[in-house]
């Protein structure tokens, strides 16, 4: 017998039929394609950063309740002490812990689509039965579907990025509420692009029993650290304390955030600078012929182009990685994903741009 004969044999049909999620490798590339922010730290920074990890007893485990961070955290939010805060490693994490707490046989997880991959997969994982609605073509929140579907599945979790990732836009906050009013088990609203939006639920918690905002540093400076974390009553924070893995913090990143949350002016600069840079990269790419580009309050701008394989191939030819959504879903025809980077980087994206029909 082979291994690929006892893979056969005892692996899931369903993960067999999936491909691991592909990260792209962009050695020495202008990085357009992760959200990630692109400026990195400061010199002062770096040597605090520096003398935070040097500190750092590597030999014993960490904090399994990360107070630190999320001390950290409920300081720069400006949380109260009546709402709950944990900790995944990246929201990813808090994704797969949400899901497994919920997958009851039978249970179904509803979101719109195009939204984020990750929940649908994780739907899988779990063995969920994932329910897609689709979006208006503009993007926006059938609400009309939405509440049709959820009559009729009674989900038991409900996804909604906010603002959405691919699309970009941010769904109105009365029709997000319509829903969380109508769904009989939990609502996620994922704000990963919080920082770039004008709206949030963060300060709504309290009036919905079954709501759970979803966030993550990585938008804002700190992808490589992996840090998400989850706001809602404490009732359902203790319920996914219970699924959580007791060490899902790692020592380095518990030790590095606080540094990095307590610089809230630089944070906040940077958001202000990329917002900025959005708005000159959305006008730029309005003007180019044959492209459509959508509204945004993320840190990415989508954009419909004659041919998104052909353009995304010239762009990588010209050291640029953005990411194509062509194939993804009939209203992503076409799409390129492209995020906000340096005025430099983004100088560079423009200038290949328009040497493309
Ligand atoms: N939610 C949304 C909507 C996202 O776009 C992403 C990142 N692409 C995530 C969650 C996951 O972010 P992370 O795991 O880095 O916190």
């Amino acid at each position: 017998m082979t291994a690929a004969d006892v893979v056969a044999a005892v692996v899931r049909p369903e993960i067999r039929a999936l491909t691991a999620y592909a990260v792209a490798k962009a050695p020495g590339m202008i990085k357009l394609d992760a959200m990630e922010n692109p400026f990195p730290l400061p010199e002062p920074v770096r040597a605090k950063v520096a003398a935070a990890v040097a500190a750092v007893p590597v030999n014993r485990y960490p904090d399994g309740g990360a107070d630190a961070v999320r001390a950290a955290l409920r300081v720069s939010l400006g949380l109260p002490d009546s709402v709950g805060i944990v900790l995944g490693n990246g929201s990813d994490e808090l994704i797969q812990i949400i899901v497994s707490a919920l997958a009851k046989p039978g249970a179904v997880m509803l979101a719109p689509e195009p939204s984020f991959v990750m929940y649908r997969r994780n739907a899988l994982y779990s063995g969920m039965r994932y329910v897609g609605v689709p979006l208006a073509p503009d993007f926006a929140l059938d609400t009309g579907a939405m509440l049709e579907a959820i009559a009729r599945e009674r989900p038991a979790l409900v996804f909604l990025a906010y603002p959405n990732n691919p699309t970009g836009n941010l769904f109105g906050a009365d029709e997000v509420e319509r829903v969380v009013r109508a769904v009989p088990g939990l609502v996620v609203v994922d704000e990963a692009y919080y920082a770039f939006a004008d709206a949030s639920f963060l300060p709504r918690i309290a009036e919905f029993p079954n709501l759970v905002v979803l966030r993550t540093v990585s938008k804002i400076g700190m992808a490589g650290l992996r840090l998400g974390y989850a706001v809602a009553a404490p009732e359902w924070i203790a319920e996914l304390n219970k699924v959580r893995q007791p060490y899902n913090l790692n020592a380095l990143t518990q030790a590095v955030a606080p540094v990095l949350l307590a610089e809230g002016a630089m944070l906040a600069e940077q958001a202000v600078a990329l917002k900025a840079e959005r708005t000159r990269l959305y006008a730029a790419l309005a003007t180019l012929p044959g492209v459509t580009v959508f509204p945004t309050q993320t840190n990415f701008a989508l954009a419909r182009v004659p041919d998104a394989p052909r353009w995304f191939e010239a762009l990588r030819a010209a050291g640029i990685l953005v990411k194509s959504l062509h194939g993804w879903h009939p209203l992503l025809l076409h799409c390129l994903r492209i995020t906000v980077g340096t005025p430099a980087e983004n100088d560079a994206l423009l200038a290949a741009l328009k040497t493309l029909r």
